[in-house]
């Protein structure tokens, strides 16, 4: 309650008594890494602030894993890309070009780290015929301007409107520059998505004092069986080792930051043999007093 009442008042527009907003969280997909899995999907995570969704990260399945969800594709309002691998922003595209298809009327700003607007015209340049035929035969709106790209290459604020305030943190995360987490000071509480990430100070900074903090994670004792069935293990290892987070090292930048939930996600590895979720709990939790959640797919915070 502290954190909201130094919320800025326009956040209580509207709302009887005073009352703030309750932001939902949801996990849509939990795995890390770009090999599709049976029991995880691909990165990605909504906030919807009065039926307003901000999706994080676009990971392969996003549309789909909203609609499981029951969150409305017409609600979409933002899109945050933490960084340009693949199993965060492969359906980048599709999750507005889906979105579109159905209800979607009203426009998307997207944020993300170069070349987003790019990707962004070479989308839409893609699916050019089935936008132009959707427009001519089912009276659609276009599809482009509906789509705002915005390139963010250095940390700071990112965007305000009446639901959230989200702001941005360089984080290492290697060969993959920039990278970044975001943090989200929604009505109720603040919210903080680490994206890829190895430990990171700046990381902690953003973090300082939020209430949840959903935070990538790799189990090293698998992740040696792991590596030892892909053919490129050795580049693989060491991307890994120089561009995550371990399970100790998350509850230690946790604790550090001072948040009260740590919600993990992004597992490595996150497929099949599946990892109890009793492991990643007692791996992580000697390094943690808070709210420890090992996160599922669809879970909602
Ligand atoms: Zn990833
Ligand atoms: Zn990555």
């Amino acid at each position: 309650m502290k954190a909201a009442a130094a919320l800025p008042l326009v956040f209580a527009a509207g709302r009887a008594f005073g009352a703030p907003a309750r932001s939902r969280l949801i996990l849509l997909g939990t795995g890390g890494g770009p090999t599709p899995k049976p029991n995880r999907a691909q990165p990605a995570q909504v906030i919807v602030v009065n039926d307003a969704a901000y999706v994080i990260d676009c990971g392969n399945g996003v549309a789909r894993q909203m609609v499981l969800a029951g969150v409305a594709l017409s609600s979409l309002r933002d899109v945050f890309i933490t960084h340009q691998h693949s199993d965060h922003n492969a359906d980048y595209g599709n999750l507005i070009l889906l979105a579109w298809g159905g209800t979607l009327t009203s426009k998307v700003n997207s944020y993300g780290p170069p070349p987003l607007k790019e990707m962004t015209r070479l989308f839409l340049e893609m699916n050019d015929y089935d936008i132009r035929t959707r427009m001519a035969d089912e009276g659609r709106v276009d599809l482009k301007p509906l789509i705002v790209p915005h390139e963010i290459t250095e940390g700071g604020p990112v965007m305000q409107d009446d639901n959230v305030k989200a702001s941005a943190a360089l984080v290492d995360h290697g060969a993959v520059k920039p990278a970044f987490a975001y943090r989200f000071d929604c009505p109720d509480r603040s919210i903080v998505i680490s994206g890829d990430t190895r430990p990171s100070a700046n990381l902690v900074r953003l973090a300082k004092g939020a209430d949840v903090l959903v935070h990538e994670v790799m189990y090293l004792p698998a992740l040696e069986k792991l590596i030892a069935s892909e053919p490129n293990a050795t580049t693989l290892r060491a991307h890994l080792m120089a561009a995550h987070t371990t399970t100790e090292q998350v509850g230690r930048i946790a604790t550090e930051a001072g948040v009260k939930t740590l919600v993990l996600s992004h597992f490595v590895p996150g497929g099949v043999p599946v990892i109890p979720d009793q492991v990643w709990y007692d791996a992580v939790k000697p390094h943690f007093a808070g709210r420890l959640i090992v996160g599922r797919d669809l879970m909602e915070l």
